[in-house]
């Protein structure tokens, strides 16, 4: 019966593709810790601000737990919609300078429900090809006709979107790729939406607390804020919490509280962790969060002595095949830096690579030490 299991197991193992769950155990933060016995500095993870360890956020967590219950207990309809997520969703609002905004269980949860619910079988979904898998499967599940663009090809967005009759059209991207570090061309986006009547969802997962005079994002940093049909993004990176949320006009978000299924079927967040993450924007929007994007923006500048062409905190090394890859992984491991590789179908083949990603949370002499070895392992 469960043959398939098996072989399909047996066809990973033999491309060198099985993933497997290694346990790293953080040593106060997420960006050191111990991973197979050896103590390393972690460049994989997503607290671009190092704020997974903030002091702030783990007491509002903590008043957050002697207050309320640990479990909301029930979905936000029914009785799981307590105070602590209404301010979060008030802060949210008003850092992304939008009427409402609407938290969700975590950032892949919000897209899936976001674009099933905007998106029905006669709508034309713009994907950009590089998008993430969480838009995707959104897109999937929504039964729109998905149009998949090559990676920042506006030209090539223009065209699908000029050929397009469909009444409802939505286009999606990344502000920040996940994998390659870059930016989606914005304000050709922006342009190209208006021109053609879409609908743009912009996902600022890499970007939100990172970029931005308040750190909204890559909309705010390049004089967009708001331009965008809807703002998503995650609490679970920069932010160093959990879950995503997205903002946009009332209607809309009345419309999502309807219609998510992701948002509807599901037992509301923990108290403790809305209240973290309420801890979190007031981190970011601040002095407090300026100076870590400052902070931020100076290692990457270090970094940028070997990878000339880092562009912003998550720095593709692309080494092409899993062997070479795997070998400057052992390299690096070696000197007690963490670099994991990404591979195929994560990357596209013959992509493999090291993503590196830098967080304010580091230390001057750990993005040397980095820089140095990057410099002396071939
Ligand atoms: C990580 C990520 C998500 C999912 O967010 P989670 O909160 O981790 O579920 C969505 N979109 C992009 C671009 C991401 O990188």
């Amino acid at each position: 019966m469960n043959d398939f299991i098996k072989k399909e197991l047996d066809e990973l193992a033999s491309a060198g593709l099985t993933r497997t769950l290694r346990e790293f155990i953080p040593d106060g933060s997420a960006l050191r810790g111990t991973i197979n016995g050896r103590r390393v500095v972690n460049f994989s993870s997503n607290s671009y601000l190092g704020l997974d360890s903030h002091p702030g956020l783990k007491k509002a967590a903590a008043a957050a737990l002697e207050k309320w219950p640990i479990g909301a207990s029930a979905s936000r309809l029914i009785t799981g919609s307590g105070p602590w997520v209404s301010e979060l969703e008030e802060k949210t609002a008003a850092w992304k300078k939008r009427e409402a905004a609407l938290y969700f269980g975590s950032g892949y949860g919000a897209n899936v429900g976001i674009i099933a619910a905007l998106a029905d079988r006669d709508t034309d979904l713009f994907l950009d090809k590089l998008d993430h898998a969480s838009i995707v499967d959104g897109a999937v599940l929504s039964r729109a006709k998905l149009n998949r663009y090559r990676h920042n090809d506006t030209a090539e967005l223009e065209r699908l979107l000029k050929r397009s009759t469909a009444a409802r059209k939505l286009v999606v991207t990344d502000t920040i790729f996940s994998m390659d570090g870059d930016s989606a061309p914005l304000e050709d986006i922006v342009g190209l939406c208006k021109k053609y009547d879409a609908l743009l969802i912009v996902d600022e997962a890499h970007a939100s607390g990172v970029f931005g005079k308040t750190g909204a994002g890559m909309m705010e940093e390049i004089g967009l804020a708001g331009r965008a049909f809807l703002d998503m993004g995650t609490f679970s990176k920069a932010l160093g919490v959990s879950g995503g949320y997205v903002a946009g006009d009332r209607a809309t978000i009345e419309y999502l509280i309807n219609r998510a299924r992701s948002f509807i079927f599901t037992t509301a967040t923990p108290p403790m962790v809305c209240a973290a993450c309420a801890a979190a924007i007031e981190v970011v929007m601040t002095g407090e969060g300026t100076h870590l994007r400052e902070r931020l923006q100076e290692h990457i500048a270090t970094l940028r002595a070997v990878i000339p062409a880092a562009a912003t905190q998550i720095v593709p090394l692309i080494l092409g095949d899993i062997p070479a890859t795997r070998a400057k992984y052992e390299a690096l491991l070696e000197k007690g830096l963490l670099a994991l590789p990404v591979r195929p179908p994560t990357v596209p083949t013959g992509t493999s690579r090291l993503r590196i990603s830098l967080s304010a949370g580091h230390t001057d002499e750990e993005i040397t030490a980095l820089v140095a070895t990057l410099s002396t392992i071939n």
